[in-house]
């Protein structure tokens, strides 16, 4: 028996869900490259970026997925045989790292395990102990995509002014802008990366850097600078420069009318609604891991993102239970990756998402825990609407 006709579910943590009328916004001709309309397409995304970043700086926009981004903040910034120290909290900052050392400079990893956030005390005393001065840059995410890890990016900041220490501060944002709370300026951050497909709304395709006075201070005597990524040619005054050749002209339109979305909702309230449908999603889990079958891969509550939840079960019960959502009901759920490949899954809460699409999801989770057999505590889709009424109680007037 199969339930799932009708609109399948992508609750993977990216790419995520793009809207209509984002997909809408690219149905259409391409247009002459030196016209107007294009231009000022470029122009207010480059604007626009500048609030989503929430700063002052300089914002850059790649035809390239999130490592595109890694690639422009690392040679923009970094000479070979430079040193930089990167946290480890889960995947997807050791991918930077090993980006890094292709690329010749000299990484230093600090371990930080699959299961928390980056630890700020282990990064001060690192930094302290670095008296010369050799760390150029300090390389982390603000949320791991495979272990759901939430890292404390002011935390990390005050660590680095604490140990007294000059090195640039680079955030991988790639899971959580346009999700997550970030404010590039009061927060210290000196290059932040992000990418169109997860909280952003779009397809994959686009990425985009932003950089502050210190990087762009640092930048003309990086010796990995390469032509296409290169922020100086980038800030020339020609159109084609922005995108160093053509300009990705559908991704662009698909683009703006992401952010025409994120920007009329409201960032606060784009926040709010990702941190409420989280919150749903985690009271949930808490209700099946007493079961003892499943549980939250980060163990301490405060540090589990309001993008993507992962959870830890054992190899028997996690393949099954995804297969059944996707081929029963149609909801499709990220498989665990890293070290805990197969020992789990991830929810992708972020971007075009609603009470309805994670009410879904949840209720689709639940029924596969029920029709396999798969020891869990009951009531868990209660607690997440129970939950969600609360905040959204409109009795009080
Ligand atoms: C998805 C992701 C990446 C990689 O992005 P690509 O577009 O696949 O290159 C990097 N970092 C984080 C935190 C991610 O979630």
């Amino acid at each position: 028996m199969s339930l799932r006709g009708g609109r399948e579910f992508l609750m993977i943590p990216g790419p995520t869900t793009v809207p209509d009328e984002v997909l809408g916004a690219m149905h259409r001709p391409a247009v002459d490259i030196y016209s107007g309309p294009l231009v000022e397409v470029t122009m207010s995304c480059l604007r626009d970026l500048r609030t989503v970043f929430r700063t002052a700086g300089d914002t850059y926009i790649y035809a390239a997925n999130g490592h595109g981004a890694w690639e422009s903040a690392l040679t923009n910034t970094l000479s070979r045989g430079d040193r930089v120290v990167v946290l480890e909290s889960g995947l997807f900052a050791l991918g930077w790292a090993e980006m890094a050392k292709r690329l010749g400079i000299d990484v230093i990893i600090l371990p930080g395990g699959w299961r928390r956030a980056a630890d700020p005390d282990q990064l001060q005393a690192f930094l302290r102990n670095d008296r010369e001065g050799r760390v150029k840059a300090v390389l982390l995410t603000q949320v791991d995509t495979a272990s759901g890890a939430l890292n404390d990016i002011p935390a990390i900041r005050r660590a680095v002014d604490e140990a007294k220490h000059g090195a640039l501060l680079m955030v991988d944002l790639i899971a959580s802008l346009g999700a997550i709370p970030f404010e590039m300026d009061e927060w210290g951050v000196d290059v932040a990366v992000a990418a169109s497909q997860k909280g952003l709304m779009m397809t994959p395709g686009l990425s985009f850097v932003a950089a502050g006075p210190r990087a762009k201070q640092v930048h003309p005597k990086a010796d990995l600078r390469t032509f296409y990524w290169d922020w100086s040619f980038r800030d020339g005054p020609e159109h084609y420069q922005k995108y160093c050749g053509t300009c990705p002209e559908h991704l662009m339109f698909g683009f703006r009318k992401a952010l025409d979305l994120i920007l009329s909702e409201g960032l606060d309230d784009v926040h709010q609604r990702h941190r409420l449908l989280a919150e749903a999603t985690r009271r949930a889990v808490a209700e099946w891991a007493k079961g003892g079958a499943i549980d939250f891969n980060i163990l301490q509550p405060d540090q589990r993102s309001d993008s993507v939840t992962v959870l830890a079960m054992d190899e028997a019960h996690a393949t099954p239970l995804l297969d059944y959502c996707r081929d029963v009901c149609g909801v499709v759920l990220g498989i665990a990756i890293g070290p805990a490949s197969g020992r789990g899954f991830r929810i992708g809460h972020m971007g075009h998402i609603n009470a309805p699409t994670l009410l879904g999801t949840l209720g689709v989770i639940e029924m596969g825990l029920a029709a396999l057999g798969i020891p869990h505590g009951s009531g868990g889709c209660s607690a997440a609407i129970a939950y969600l009424a609360e905040k959204t109680d409109r009795t009080s007037g």
